[in-house]
């Protein structure tokens, strides 16, 4: 058990004002691993201070310098990889191997992409007689969620500091080890005192008071709809801009004539993946009404191969969920698919066998799901699929967009145009054809109730970004 002391402020650690902690359990061992500061408002009235003098300094360096310190801060991500994978697995449960190859290595590429989109970016262009200037929005306030502690923070703080802004986060309760060496990283990076502060701390109090500061220009959240729908609130009524990356219900549409094999199989290792803590996991499975059985049989093989276990074991693929509460909700909205008329046809709400310790949940597949059901609409963020049945590629669609949310999605077709002119008509931020990679260039992000903006690439970059034009 380590107490970690102290807030990253300015560039360097001092003391929390008050004297209130929080716990970092491992889900695995229900161990407490460490204690970190609670942050009150007035840390996140330091933290906001130091940012914004460090503003203009920032703003007026030039790109490509900054370029030249994300390309450091990428490194110095890039020789803390094992240590960062092993926090992440401790305080997040995440699969070790998994935690490597994603929750580790991702974030080395996305700091290094901001560093390069930092030199090379037109901040600066002539319309007609105008000239117009990409400038920084300022200081930014970020708060971000556990299910990928280090990515959620890069992909909001790199962008951030290659447009010039300056930078607060408050991280997830539940993880914030993770942030804490983020933050020695930008340190060893020679990002100058100021430009990046952490607050660690509690949603309804660093959070909150983080949202409405002030000194805060921009909010960036990833996290829940309900606390996004606060957030944005707050800041619409101090007119800060906002981005809200929340969650989803996506769809995996499976259209007659797809590889059934490959798509059901996908579709599971998608949902199991970081069991199943993925804004974007594709929860909802659409199977034309001939393919249905044998589409859910499918699954509920490829389900009993993801055993949940130890997630130190290089073996594991499917380690517990964060929390004690996490493991309830997604329990609880099982037992309610079933009492709504759902088949649990593997998996179920029981603990699973030989495991005493830990927040494991079984892998479950879910069928004879319709439309209303609750596990039809409501992120359940576990290791759990839906199956829905459709008659016609009209149903399909329609099915597909019967959401609140509208992250992402993806199509299966025997064709890729057939399957591009479906994605098309879908109602999501991104859309994956036929198993196509995860790009990290790609903007990411929700239609409907699943956000605000764009994170990744040139358009998570233009997120941090206000124009002034001037006119010659
Ligand atoms: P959450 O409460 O929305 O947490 C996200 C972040 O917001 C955390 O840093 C949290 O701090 C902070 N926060 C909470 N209340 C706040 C407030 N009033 N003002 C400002 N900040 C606040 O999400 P969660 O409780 O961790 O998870 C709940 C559900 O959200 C999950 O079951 C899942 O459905 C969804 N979720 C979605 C994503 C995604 O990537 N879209 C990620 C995680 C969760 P604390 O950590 O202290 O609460
Ligand atoms: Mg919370």
């Amino acid at each position: 058990m380590t107490a970690h002391d102290g807030m990253f402020i300015d560039g360097g650690w001092r003391p929390a004002r008050g004297a209130g902690r929080t716990e970092v359990v491992n889900p695995a061992t229900e161990q407490v691993i460490a204690t970190v500061p609670a942050g009150t408002a007035e840390d996140v009235d330091d933290a906001v201070r130091a940012a914004r003098a460090a503003l203009p300094g920032w703003a007026a360096t030039p790109p490509a310098r900054r370029g030249e310190l994300l390309t450091a801060l990428s490194d110095a991500l890039a020789a803390r990889h094992e240590e960062i994978a092993t926090t992440i697995t401790a305080e997040l449960g995440s699969p070790i191997g998994f935690a490597r190859r994603v929750q580790a290595g991702l974030p080395v590429a996305v700091a290094r992409s901001y560093a390069d989109l930092a030199a090379s970016h037109r901040f600066e262009e002539r319309i007609g007689t105008s000239t117009v200037l990409h400038e920084p929005a300022g200081v930014v306030g970020a708060i971000t969620p556990w299910n990928y502690p280090l990515h959620q923070v890069v992909a909001k703080v790199a962008p951030a500091l290659a447009a010039g802004c300056t930078v607060v986060l408050k991280p997830a309760e539940n993880t914030p080890l993770t942030a804490r060496i983020f933050a020695e990283c930008t340190a060893a990076a020679g990002l100058p005192a100021g430009v990046f502060n952490l607050v660690t701390g509690l949603g309804p109090e660093a959070g909150q008071a983080l949202a409405e500061h002030p000194g805060v220009d921009l909010v960036s959240f990833t996290g829940s709809t309900a606390v996004g729908r606060r957030i944005g609130a707050v800041a619409g009524g101090a007119v800060k801009r906002v981005a809200l990356e929340l969650g989803g219900k996506s769809a995996n549409v499976i259209l007659p004539g797809a590889d059934l094999d490959r798509a059901v199989r996908a579709n599971v290792a998608d949902v199991v993946r970081n069991a199943g803590q993925s804004c974007n996991a594709l929860t909802r499975t659409l199977v034309h009404t001939d393919h249905y059985d044998e589409a859910v049989a499918l699954a509920a093989e490829a389900a009993a191969e993801f055993a949940p276990g130890d997630p130190t074991d290089p073996d594991c693929r499917l380690g517990p969920v964060v929390s004690a509460r996490q493991r309830d909700r997604v329990r609880e909205l099982i037992r309610k698919g079933a009492a709504e008329g759902a088949r649990v046809v593997t998996g179920g709400a029981e603990p699973p066998e030989g495991l005493d310790k830990g927040y494991y949940v079984r892998p479950t597949v879910l069928a004879d799901v319709t439309p209303g059901m609750t596990v039809a609409r409501e992120e359940i963020f576990g290791p759990v699929l839906s199956f829905l049945r459709y008659g016609d590629t009209d149903e399909a669609l329609r099915l597909a967009n019967d959401s609140d949310y509208g992250l992402s999605g993806a199509v299966w077709a025997a064709d890729q145009d057939e399957a591009v002119a479906f994605a098309r008509r879908m109602e999501c931020g991104r859309v994956d054809i036929n198993g196509g990679d995860f790009n990290i260039m790609a903007p990411f992000g929700g239609y409907k109730q699943s956000g605000v903006g764009r994170e990744l690439g040139v358009h998570g970059l233009q997120e941090y970004l206000q124009t002034k034009s001037l006119q010659l």
